[in-house]
């Protein structure tokens, strides 16, 4: 039905075939059904792109991402097939990556340079993503939205003059680092960053024992960016006009003009960030795994050649072990149960990040950490990698950094300020014991559970009983869990709701 040599053009796009055009590619495939040939594949794939019904259009994608895996033979037309399926289901991040990838194969296709440039101008000139920089409004491609919100929430966190929080140089002489994640609402053409946050330690499992809901263990920029956003939004259920959050017949919905972006300035650890981190390190053998952990447990940077595993925080090797996942992990799930946490999602509809914005990331590694580990997962919202230039942030890791020992807390649009250390306020940690009443976080279970019987009465004696009462979170958490394999847990970490 086409010729191999001239590849359509974005307008073909427009067209759909008859719903007998359409049957007749069908009965083709089914008639060679159980192994249809490529090209019959191919042709009813195309047919489904054309096709008006986004469920068809979906289903065209997912046959050409198993052709681009099965046939290297018709890898080129399959790439550029795709950039065109990617961009009729509005993901310009994709259709541009998969037009990338065939000029990287065919540099001089012209064909393929038209395309790239016809989804470039497309993007632009639709003004399908117009955004605001600083103070004159300017309707850019998706390629620049990257940069407009990493020097939104760099300028953000640079304006903020605290005495504490951010790396400091040591005395003696010693410089810190440390990695800085922000969630950022884009509202029309506004970007709005909600949370800032820093970090980059992780506490054992052991602290799970006596943490009754006081302890945050999972101090990474990008987990506490999250947290902290889910106490903004308790938050703003308090209040009578807020902008961000309405009440509507019983659940509470965020915003829903705004779209969610997380920047962080480092590759978040785990399965998005192994390349990276094996180009960085002198040998490339690959680390063993020790043998006094389960050996279904792939610890931290344990063999960074296994790559689409669930990890591990990576830590020490020497360290007590957490069992917290990597952020890249806890990310992927996100996609399938979204943003709210255990509290929040009791009284939220769901709230998704769309851009994940990194630099040094390959498309490759994030198509299979975020889109392909869960290729068979249905109704997940794909994340979308946006890069950018520009880089101003002072406290990336390099030789000689030490990392910083605590993490900044920063809500924007309400200016609170909290920093952390060892999971609780900054000066009151106890090692090896409970933290005292009053010196948790503002992001700790506890308070998040202290915040919502302020918003409405919880039926619940203790968190555990609590958490595991919304069951249609708990099943959607565990088919992740089972899709992305190996997902061990940590324990309890329980406490009773009224003493
Ligand atoms: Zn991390």
């Amino acid at each position: 039905m086409f010729s191999k040599a001239v590849y359509p053009a974005l307008e073909e796009l427009k067209e759909p075939l008859t719903w007998q055009q359409l049957n007749i590619l069908q009965n083709q495939l089914q008639s060679e059904e159980p192994n249809p040939s490529p090209q019959t594949q191919f042709n009813y794939a195309w047919g489904l792109i054309k096709s008006d019904s986004h469920k068809n259009q979906q289903q065209g994608v997912d046959i050409l991402l198993q052709l681009y895996k099965a046939e290297i033979s018709m890898k080129r037309e399959v790439l550029y097939y795709l950039s065109l399926g990617s961009f009729k289901l509005g993901d310009y991040s994709d259709a541009k990556r998969y037009v990338e990838m065939l000029l990287k194969i065919e540099p001089g296709n012209a064909q393929a340079q038209q395309l790239l440039k016809d989804i470039d101008d497309k993007v632009t000139t639709d003004g399908l993503i117009g955004i605001g920089i600083a103070g004159g409004v300017l309707a850019v491609g998706i390629g620049l939205i990257g940069t407009c919100i990493a020097k939104t929430v760099l300028r953000t966190f640079n304006d903020l003059r605290i005495n504490s929080g951010k790396p400091t140089i040591r005395s003696n002489g010693v410089k810190e680092w440390t990695v800085l994640a922000s969630v950022v609402a884009i509202v029309g053409e506004q970007i709005h960053p909600i949370t800032l946050a820093t970090g980059v330690k992780v506490l054992p499992n052991s602290v799970r024992s006596y943490s009754r809901g006081m302890i945050v263990h999972d101090m990474h920029a990008e987990i506490l960016a999250l947290r902290l956003f889910n106490f903004f939004i308790l938050e703003e259920c308090t209040k009578k006009d807020s902008f961000w959050v309405k009440q509507l017949e019983g659940k509470f919905r965020f915003l829903e003009t705004a779209q969610l972006a997380l920047f962080v300035t480092e590759p978040p650890c785990g399965d998005l960030s192994m390349k990276n981190l094996s180009a960085l390190l002198a040998s490339n053998e690959p680390w063993l795994n020790e043998t006094n952990s389960p050996s279904i447990i792939h610890r931290g940077r344990n063999n960074f050649g296994d790559l689409g595993v669930v990890r591990t925080k990576p830590g020490r090797s020497d360290s007590l072990i957490s069992y917290s996942k990597s952020c890249s992990d806890k990310l992927c799930l996100r996609q399938l149960t979204g943003i709210c946490n255990a509290t929040t999602a009791s009284i939220f509809e769901k709230i998704f990040i769309r851009y994940l914005v990194v630099n040094n990331v390959d498309d490759e590694d994030f198509h299979r950490c975020f889109i392909e580990r869960f290729q068979n997962a249905t109704n997940f919202q794909k994340l979308i990698l946006l890069k950018y230039d520009h880089d101003e942030y002072k406290y990336h890791k390099c030789n000689g950094r030490e990392p910083s020992p605590v993490s900044l807390l920063y809500v924007v649009p309400n200016n609170h300020v909290q920093v952390l250390n060892n999971g609780v306020k900054s000066g009151s940690n106890v090692k090896n014991k409970p933290p005292k009443m009053g010196t948790e976080s503002l992001v700790c279970n506890r308070n998040f559970i202290k915040m919502l019987s302020q918003i409405q009465r919880i039926p619940h004696n203790s968190y555990l009983e609590f958490k595991r009462s919304n069951v249609n979170r708990e099943r959607l958490k565990d088919v992740g869990k089972k899709t992305l394999q190996n997902w061990w847990p940590t324990d309890d970490d329980d406490f009773p709701l009224y003493t």
